[in-house]
């Protein structure tokens, strides 16, 4: 009832325009042709949109630092779906981390069991490491050009290490001599907040399905602007069941099934569906040797005509001069 009324004018009108839109196109068919039918049909673009929430909590520490404790002493702890975290918009992807409630308590440092420090990994706690330069020995042998020695052929004598003072070790350069270090864990504090983190995760997925009975491609029905035949918008919707078009119902039971079974991990929190209707009129014509048909769609009076007969630049099979330079 809403297709809007495509008479022969209009019908010529729509195709003159598209053909003088294509340069160089020959313009003598469009306006020679005999238009012997039009048949109104509506294209329907069904579309889904689903939106899921998804919850993990993993237990997380920190170093406890004097930072404030809800603890268990403040009440029970609610279970993940139980927290109260509100999308900002559901119809847009996010994410969101918060602290579960009363979930954190203050533990030991489990690396270095509340001391705050631990073992120097380089010198395994001594302190010192034994010197590279003497091997460890305190002492090295040394040769001197020139040396009274060398002149009257005596061997050259061990001499203390002077890079460790004849004592064999060093001091160690990663703790400086103490043989500890401080934990990492906890920031030498011996304590950590120990909490459950929860991650709110939003996300849409999106579906549709062209209906279109003629040969106009779905693609051209996709982008073109259509009528709103039905709209709407619930935590979780229903199959649309009573269209005219039996096609599209189907769609809808189809495409809302297989949202329900891919994101079945998640928690559909809304969905919308909407059907869009375009417009479509086949026309049949006739043009000298050639009889075909095109197609005038949406609220505009686009064209698609893929096999116009004066394709070739300036309708040169047609010995027809170019009517735009
Ligand atoms: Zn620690
Ligand atoms: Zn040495
Ligand atoms: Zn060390």
């Amino acid at each position: 009832a809403s297709v809007p009324n495509i008479d022969d004018l209009a019908a010529r009108d729509a195709v003159l325009s598209y053909v003088s839109n294509n340069r160089c196109w020959g313009l003598a068919c469009a306006r020679e042709m005999t238009i012997m039918d039009i048949t109104a049909s509506s294209a329907f673009h069904y579309n889904l949109e689903t939106c899921t929430e998804k919850r993990t909590a993993v237990w997380i520490h920190e170093p406890y630092t004097g930072q404030v404790i809800d603890s268990a002493d403040r009440g029970p702890s609610p279970k993940p779906w139980d927290v109260l975290v509100v999308p900002p918009n559901p119809y847009r992807e996010g994410q969101v981390v918060v602290e579960v409630p009363h979930s954190a308590r203050i533990v030991n440092c489990y690396d270095c069991a509340t001391m705050g420090r631990r073992r120097c990994w380089s010198c395994f706690g001594n302190g010192e490491i034994r010197c590279n330069a003497c091997n460890g020995t305190g002492k090295i042998l040394e040769l001197e050009s020139g040396s009274e020695n060398q002149r009257i052929n005596v061997p050259p004598g061990p001499k203390a290490c002077y890079q460790c003072g004849g004592g064999g070790q060093r001091r160690c350069v990663v703790c400086l001599g103490p043989g500890q270090l401080p934990c990492k864990t906890c920031l030498a504090r011996g304590q950590l907040k120990l909490s459950l983190q929860l991650t709110v995760s939003w996300k849409m997925y999106k579906s549709d399905r062209v209906v279109e009975r003629t040969a106009v491609p779905e693609v051209l029905i996709r982008s073109v602007q259509g009528r709103v035949a039905f709209d709407e918008e619930k935590a979780a919707v229903w199959p649309i069941n009573f269209f005219p078009d039996e096609a599209v119902n189907h769609a809808s039971r189809e495409l809302l099934d297989e949202h329900r079974a891919r994101f079945s991990a998640e928690k559909t929190i809304a969905q919308r569906q909407s059907v869009r209707m375009v417009p479509v009129h086949q026309v049949a014509y006739v043009w000298r040797n050639y009889r075909g048909f095109y197609y005038i769609y949406g609220h505009d009076n686009l064209v698609y005509f893929p096999d116009y007969p004066q394709k070739t630049c300036c309708g040169l099979t047609e010995i027809l001069t170019c009517s735009i330079q």
